[in-house]
């Protein structure tokens, strides 16, 4: 079935799969690092691009084609290009797109290693960057310079849930002449398709919703052309940061419930939100499905629901927090985000431990934010859950009401 012109839902289930000559209903694994040409003329003929066909694993595999395919096909792109992780995938876009002497403009409260990347590694290289609000739009434009070569936006963003205007930032990257690049992790292709809003990349940890199982570390690329993708694949291929065929077998299968497992958690992630935020303990809460997010009526434009990401800080700050994340049963300690299974993390030690406290706080990542990953469990049960662990707050640590 061609599932162009179909449903999202539709879609989702049956994007990249063509039927074989065997029938097969799933996406085979090809597990082999190379292919056999017909002839010597076969082979001098793929490596010149003059036919459409596999030659090494590293540089195409048609398990793996397959799931490019069905992710270009849903995030309305021209083409993808996955990777061996998400960090693969960052670390392709920054080094096809900057140069020595570069700059970019990017979210500061980015995935930690998105920042540490250009501040720590490519900084080496000349390149270098500035990280601000995005979401204040001026913001953005404020911060370009002669030599910024590249917008770089997290929306929403992991952990401060600070959401983007795509559209408004993407017209002041074109108007610099340069690309918009959105790393649409935390929505995945079901909430948010940031090249119908004006991107010209959206990429992914796939790591995190799109396989949803937590048993896989993966990355994607969608170019909204050929000719973007034309510049990013050779770094992919250079830096030799290919997803393998099982991973991408295993994010495939992922994929087809990603709208069963997001429609679900996020209906609990709004109940838990508002639980939260009815918690004499609970100093602030940040879900963009409650109106008292600052960006919940942009989120409600640009996004088609809310996801299953929360922050939160307890009025007894990290002390609190630590217990309470010491004390969950059914949620687990441990950072990824996006799975089937609850998950419960401090940035500030954890996935930013990276990032300088300064610049952390900077980009509203306080010492006592946690950050609560939703899964598909029963609502009631993880409620219940957090209310046992908000009764292990030491009273020194604050309020318990
Ligand atoms: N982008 C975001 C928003 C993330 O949350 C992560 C990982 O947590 C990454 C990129 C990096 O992905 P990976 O861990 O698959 O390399």
């Amino acid at each position: 079935m061609k599932p162009e012109g179909h449903g999202l839902n539709t879609r989702i289930v049956h994007a990249g799969h063509h039927l074989d000559s065997t029938g097969a209903v799933t996406v085979p694994i090809y597990q082999t690092s190379t292919f056999a040409f017909r002839s010597a003329e076969h082979g001098a003929q793929l490596f010149a691009g003059a036919d459409d066909g596999f030659i090494y694993t590293r540089l195409g595999n048609p398990t793996v084609r397959a799931f490019e395919e069905a992710i270009a096909g849903l995030e309305n792109g021209e083409r993808a290009i996955a990777t061996s992780s998400g960090m693969g995938a960052v670390s392709t876009v920054y080094m096809a797109l900057l140069g020595q002497g570069d700059h970019m403009v990017s979210t500061a409260s980015v995935y930690g290693p998105s920042r540490s990347l250009v501040e720590k590694h490519l900084a080496r290289f000349g390149v270098t960057g500035t990280f601000v609000d995005t979401s204040d739009a001026a913001n953005v434009k404020k911060a370009l310079r002669p030599e910024t070569k590249l917008v770089y936006l997290e929306t929403p963003s992991n952990p401060a849930m600070l959401v983007s205007d795509v559209k408004a930032i993407a017209d002041i990257a074109h108007a610099h002449g340069v690309p918009l690049v959105v790393d649409n992790t935390f929505a995945s292709p079901y909430l948010q398709r940031p090249l119908d809003l004006g991107a010209d990349v959206s990429l992914h940890s796939v790591t995190k919703f799109i396989n949803g199982h937590a048993d896989l570390v993966g990355g994607v690329i969608v170019s909204k052309t050929a000719a973007m993708d034309a510049r990013l694949r050779p770094l992919m291929v250079a830096l030799g940061c290919n997803m393998d065929p099982h991973q991408a077998f295993l994010a495939l299968r992922g994929l087809r419930t990603l709208s069963l497992r997001i429609e679900r958690a996020q209906a609990g992630a709004l109940e838990i939100a508002r639980w939260l935020e009815s918690r004499p303990e609970v100093a602030w809460v940040r879900y963009i499905g409650l109106p008292s997010h600052p960006q919940h009526a942009l989120a409600k434009q640009q996004m088609t629901g809310f996801g299953t990401m929360i922050a939160f800080e307890l009025k007894g700050g990290l002390d609190a927090g630590r217990a309470v994340m010491d004390s969950v049963k059914v949620a687990t300690l441990a950072v990824s985000l996006g799975g089937v299974e609850s998950l419960i993390e401090h940035p500030a030690s954890m996935t930013h431990a990276g990032v300088p406290r300064e610049s952390r706080l900077e980009a509203g990542i306080t010492d006592g934010l946690v950050r609560y990953s939703v899964g598909i469990e029963d609502v009631a049960d993880l409620v219940a859950d957090l209310e046992q662990a908000f009764a292990h707050i030491p009273v020194a640590a604050g309020t318990r009401g």
